[in-house]
């Protein structure tokens, strides 16, 4: 589903790196030596039960990039404790993606392997007095947890013996009770104004089966209880999450002070949202499970596996994420400056080609049948070192059908009737006459090109006002476009009309765009693209930037428009149309 062999871009220590609030902190703790001789030590703790979104580009960013600035070290540690929406499949996209935007991770963590030390870390605060089994319902939990205005109650099972709790537990453990009968739950404070601290749920029982550890437990800790412990466990000095997290904090500080362990402290930052697209991974499973796209790695997804496969690079996403910056206020960013860092960055490495999509036929009436000449081409003028090629010419070519009119609207330049422009460095091209099918469609536009004009000049210092990109015609080789565009139709896809109560009649999905994907089948490509391999990313001068996609066969390639070139003719027309 994913490339199977991702290139991997190592990140350079020259990369800008605008200053931020953790970076400030960090570097004070560096130098008060508030940890002692130790390295500063991170992690970046995914929760095995989707893709990486590019929000996450910016946790891995942080987690990884500031540890690296510090001398530091970052563990990838799996948040594997909900064994019913986590797989390997997942597990493995997400190294995969990680290593794609050009971080290494010190170790490879999973808090399912800390699974004894919890337990016997439970088994301690139930001990001390400071975990009760409570044998009411999750649904008389919710009652009794009270609200943000009105302090919880405390269970009638709050007070039983240490002796008794200790045998329910270890009975829990041996999978004796039904799944949900009972849970192991912390004696906090059940008025605490953070309703994370009245007395939250610790383990619960749970019959299935998990992706590592198999049927060893039925008793799963949850996240909030197995979070704190798993950085304690690691050492980690600075443990960077969104600030949804901000109010869970005084409870891993409980449970750390509690137990005595290594203190590790939270510092939180604003989650990156982006305009016409969502980051959340179970919206996103949603989109494809209901097959609202046809994969996690579909390149209209804001995956870090669909924009990769779209043909974005690590270089540009890390650069985008540093701009966007860190604080301490969630925002929106807007996706054109996620594709403005996109685009300057494949401005500078892609190489160039030419690819007719809508292909119109024009025949050089007066250029010899059957001569073929090669023309010499540079790959990148953003980079003399990419070289030149060799693109054939010959009597029959390809334009794009956008660039011919046989009735110009004012201030068009490019071919019609009449009208002289210039085929990319090859010739100038007078159209001369047109050629139509009997239904009255344009089939082939007949022109005369000036044999001195080779190279794209003519010797007379004659000026033309268009320089139009052409494909031989029977050097060409076919290809299918896939053309993407926003995958929401409004910058904020959370914006609909709400449905009267208990009945919404719309959702977030209403407002995709339908036309997110167009597919052109027979574009027309100059000769040298057939070898291109997949993952390969090229600028189709005056049409966009486009990557291989891994469809591709032998026979047939499929190009991905990863984005267009900004269209100022579009513009134009807009303007003169309002
Ligand atoms: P989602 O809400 O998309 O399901 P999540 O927060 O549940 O994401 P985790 O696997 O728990 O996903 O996230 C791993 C790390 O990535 C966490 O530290 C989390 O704070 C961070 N993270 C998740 N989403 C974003 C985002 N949009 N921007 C920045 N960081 C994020
Ligand atoms: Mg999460």
């Amino acid at each position: 589903m994913t490339n199977s062999n991702p290139e991997s871009a190592e990140v350079s220590t020259s990369e800008s790196r605008p200053s931020n609030f953790l970076r400030d902190i960090i570097a004070s703790d560096v130098q008060n030596k508030t940890y002692g001789d130790a390295p500063i030590q991170t992690r970046f703790p995914p929760e095995p039960n989707g893709y990486l979104h590019i929000g996450h580009a910016k946790a891995i960013c942080l987690d990884f990039g500031l540890a690296d600035e510090f001398g530091g070290k970052t563990n990838l540690r799996f948040d594997d404790t909900n064994p019913e929406k986590e797989e390997q499949e997942y597990v493995d996209a997400i190294q995969e993606d990680i290593r794609w935007l050009g971080f290494k991770w010190e170790r490879l963590c999973f808090a399912s392997d800390y699974f004894p030390q919890l337990y016997e870390w439970a088994v301690k605060l139930i001990r001390d007095g400071n975990a009760y089994v409570d044998d009411l319902s999750a649904e008389e939990i919710r009652e009794y947890r009270g609200t943000l205005t009105e302090p919880g109650k405390n269970s009638p099972y709050r007070d039983r013996s240490v002796e008794e709790n200790l045998d329910l537990f270890v009975r829990m453990k041996q999978g004796e009770f039904p799944d949900g009968s009972r849970v192991l739950r912390a004696k906090i404070d059940m008025a605490s104004p953070n309703l994370n601290l009245r007395d939250p749920v610790m383990y619960r029982i749970l019959h299935a089966t998990h992706h590592r550890t198999g049927d060893d437990w039925c008793i799963y800790p949850m996240y909030d209880y197995a979070h704190g412990q798993s950085d304690s466990i690691e050492h980690v000095t600075h443990s960077m999450c969104t600030l949804e997290f901000a109010d869970h904090q005084p409870l891993y500080r409980w449970y750390i002070e509690q137990l005595g362990i290594f203190p590790s402290h939270q510092y939180e930052f604003d989650r990156l949202n982006l305009t016409y697209t969502m980051l959340s991974k179970r919206k996103l499973l949603q989109l494809v499970t209901e097959k609202r796209v046809n994969a996690w790695d579909d390149p209209r997804m804001p995956t870090l596996s669909g924009i990769r496969r779209r043909g974005f690079t690590p270089e540009a996403i890390r650069a985008f994420v540093a701009s966007a910056g860190v604080s301490r206020t969630n925002g929106i960013v807007d996706i054109e400056m996620l594709e403005h860092f996109q685009r300057d960055d494949l401005n500078h490495r892609s190489a160039r080609a030419m690819a007719v999509l809508h292909p119109l036929k024009v025949v050089i009436d007066n250029y010899p049948e059957g001569q073929v000449e090669h023309v010499d081409v540079q790959n990148n003028p953003e980079d003399p070192a990419a070289g030149t090629r060799q693109v054939p010419f010959s009597r029959e070519l390809y334009i794009e059908q956008d660039d011919f009119r046989e009735v110009p609207p004012p201030r068009y330049y490019r071919l019609s009737p009449g009208k002289e422009v210039r085929l990319r460095n090859a010739y100038f091209i007078t159209a001369t006459s047109l050629q139509k099918s009997r239904d009255g469609s344009l089939t082939e536009v007949h022109c005369t090109y000036d044999p001195l004009s080779r190279g794209g000049n003519s010797p007379d210092g004659r000026k033309v006002k268009s320089t139009m990109h052409w494909v031989s015609a029977k050097h060409a080789i076919e290809a299918e476009i896939r053309l993407y565009d926003k995958l929401f139709l409004k910058p904020d896809p959370y914006d609909f009309p709400e449905g009267p109560e208990g009945h919404p009649s719309h959702d977030l999905f209403d407002n995709l765009n339908p036309n997110s994907l167009e597919i052109v089948s027979n574009a027309k490509l100059e000769p040298s693209l057939a070898s291109a391999k997949p993952g390969d990313r090229f600028q189709f001068e005056r049409v966009g930037y486009f990557c291989l996609d891994p469809d591709s066969s032998q026979t047939r390639k499929v190009f991905n428009r990863t984005l267009p070139l900004k269209d100022t003719w579009a513009k134009i027309e807009k303007k003169a149309g309002s």
